[in-house]
């Protein structure tokens, strides 16, 4: 599964993909359940072929963060998840800046984080 949804009780908050470029998941906020900046993203409700808008432009796991995750590397990540593939963008400070992959399926010891 590509996009794994996070369940409270009987509601989607969200869904995780597993990003090759931090090798950690991201986190895409249900509509219902923005996060605490406000931000959320439509689904197509594909879970093998998600799309998610709109982009998600992100510091990600900044070391100054109170969830900060040492299993993940800090970079800029910003891409566009459409039918299944990510696409990064210029602005990306990783490898894979500019390019656009398949996503892969969630690792099984990611699924909850
Ligand atoms: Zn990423």
């Amino acid at each position: 599964m590509k996009a794994v949804p996070a369940m409270d009780g009987d509601k989607v908050t969200g869904h995780r993909i597993f990003c090759p470029a931090c090798r950690c998941t991201h986190f895409f906020n249900s509509p219902e359940f923005p996060t605490s900046g406000g931000h959320k993203w439509s689904f197509n409700g594909d879970t093998e072929r998600p799309t998610f808008t709109p982009s998600m432009n992100m510091r990600s796991n900044p070391k100054d963060h109170p969830r900060y995750n040492p299993r993940c590397p800090s970079s800029v990540c910003h891409s566009f998840v459409t039918n299944g593939r990510i696409q990064y963008l210029g602005d990306c400070t990783h490898a894979l800046a500019g390019q656009t992959i398949d996503l892969p399926d969630v690792p099984t010891e990611w699924m909850n984080g």
